[in-house]
């Protein structure tokens, strides 16, 4: 059987609310240093916090998306430690009573869907940023001190590096879906730790746990995870074992670097927070929040396949992010044909935004427009390759397909007798082909093709050129 890899992830999540979580302070990424602060934030003495409820309803709406119990009475903790970035010298946390207990999320496997389960969900303060100078010197910028965050704890059933960016991905696009971060790792609004051990059930041995930090994208989490799992065999192959410790992935180097030994939870010295009394969380309001939540990816999936007969696989696609699943649900309501439309968006659209790293709402294009330029091809007022090449010029000018097509004149030539002309004059020029014809080579029917497409500058009815072709070739 060998070795298995258990990994846990602990996942902060910035939230975008509109002020902090213990005062009146502007959420805000970046803005002028220090200029989003007050004596809460800064922990000065005698301020005291008072919770926000903005942060509260988006912490109840990351459970009710993850299958957690939301709980009745909210209680927040001090976690004490000494960060230079954090000047009260502990973080207002949750310890025993986290706002969301348990849940879970599916990912999907190629053997099935694997239901990766939680530990809870709790809210918490964000630090602020040290800005590390060349000279040696650091900054402290306080702007991000008391920034809300929920931490995601899931437990330790990840098995491998793939299942661990599925479930990010699948807990990122859920988050978005519920609009309550921009979930964006370069700018540090999710952040991912590690942690991660190897056990060998025949043998009975297993490695200690790991704790590798701060993981800002999800490529890093990949390869930490990679690296960690050789480490770990390694030395219990070599009949030593792995410190609990916590480690840092350094990119350069493409190994992970020991930081400290690891902080257990006595070292922080949990105790509850006297400034803030207990909340209860009020049923009715909760039920409020349930009945505004937005059907989340895997109800949207199971509606596209039921409602618009997609695939799996187009469903999943076309649900990764709301905008794009709203993008496609628009284009259908004009041209009242989802195959088309799915096949539109699968190919040339997902196409272009992979090509540009873009998301649909940053394109120049419309559903409107789109679903105008398919009722085009449909109607077969113009072909498929001309709709290409629309759809292209609308990317670049955002005008309507109506104006590119007239104003380059590209409306399909459907009129047999004009099409009868344009074939007559490649035939005769090309005697060579029909007589390649004539011995079987069908290579030839594809060349002329080409040229009456060409003759016509791409204008003509396909089936009625290849039609009137056939005819014609049959009589020479
Ligand atoms: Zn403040
Ligand atoms: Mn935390």
């Amino acid at each position: 059987m060998g070795w298995r890899t258990l990994i846990g992830l602990e996942i902060h999540v910035e939230l975008m609310t509109k002020k902090k979580i213990y005062c009146n302070c502007k959420n805000e990424f970046g803005g002028e240093v220090n200029t989003h602060v007050c004596p809460v934030c800064l922990g000065l003495p005698g301020a005291l916090p008072v919770i926000d409820k903005e942060c509260l309803e988006f912490g109840i709406k990351a459970g009710l998306a993850f299958n957690s119990e939301i709980a009745e009475v909210v209680r927040m903790d001090r976690k004490n430690y000494f960060y230079p970035d954090l000047v009260k010298g502990y973080q207002i946390s949750q310890s025993d009573l986290p706002l969301c207990d348990g849940g879970y999320l599916e990912i999907d496997l190629p053997e099935g869907p694997k239901r990766i389960n939680l530990e809870r969900i709790h809210i918490e303060e964000d630090t602020g940023k040290q800005i590390h100078n060349d000279d040696g010197t650091t900054l402290l910028d306080f702007n991000r001190c008391g920034v809300p965050l929920i931490e995601i704890v899931s437990k330790p059933d990840i098995s491998s590096a793939e299942e661990a960016r599925l479930f990010l991905d699948k807990l990122r696009s859920t988050i978005k879906y519920i609009g309550i971060s921009d979930v964006r790792m370069e700018e540090g609004s999710l952040r991912c730790d590690v942690n991660i051990n190897v056990i060998d059930d025949e043998r009975g041995i297993k490695s200690r746990i790991t704790e590798i930090k701060n993981l800002n994208s999800f490529k890093s989490v990949v390869k930490t995870i990679e690296f960690e799992e050789k480490r770990h065999i390694e030395l219990l192959e070599k009949g030593e074992n792995t410190d609990r410790e916590t480690r840092r992935w350094d990119e350069v180097a493409g190994e992970t670097i020991l930081m400290r030994r690891k902080y257990t939870a006595e070292d922080y010295r949990f105790c509850y927070d006297g400034d803030l009394p207990p909340l209860m969380v009020d049923r009715n309001w909760l039920e409020e929040i349930k009945a505004a939540m937005p059907e989340l990816p895997h109800a949207k999936k199971v509606r596209f396949i039921s409602d618009y007969g997609l695939s799996d696989y187009d469903a999943s696609v076309l649900t990764q992010s709301r905008e794009l699943a709203d993008f496609f649900e628009e284009t259908v309501k004009h041209v009242d044909d989802s195959k088309l439309v799915a096949n539109w968006m699968m190919g040339d659209v997902l196409r272009r935004l992979k090509e540009e790293e873009k998301e649909i709402q940053e394109l120049q294009l419309s559903s409107k427009d789109l679903a105008e330029l398919l009722i085009l091809v449909r109607d077969g007022k113009i072909n498929n390759n001309t709709g290409k090449k629309v759809l292209r010029d609308m990317f670049e000018t955002g005008k309507s397909p109506e104006t590119i097509v007239s104003e380059q004149g590209l409306i399909q030539i459907s009129d047999e007798g004009a099409l009868a002309e344009a074939v007559d004059k490649i035939l005769d020029a090309n005697p060579q082909s029909i007589d390649d014809y004539k011995n079987g080579k069908d290579r030839a029917v594809g060349f002329l093709m080409g040229q009456i497409m060409k003759e016509t500058k791409g204008k003509a009815n396909p089936q009625l050129v290849s039609a009137i072709l056939s005819e014609k070739l049959k009589k020479r």
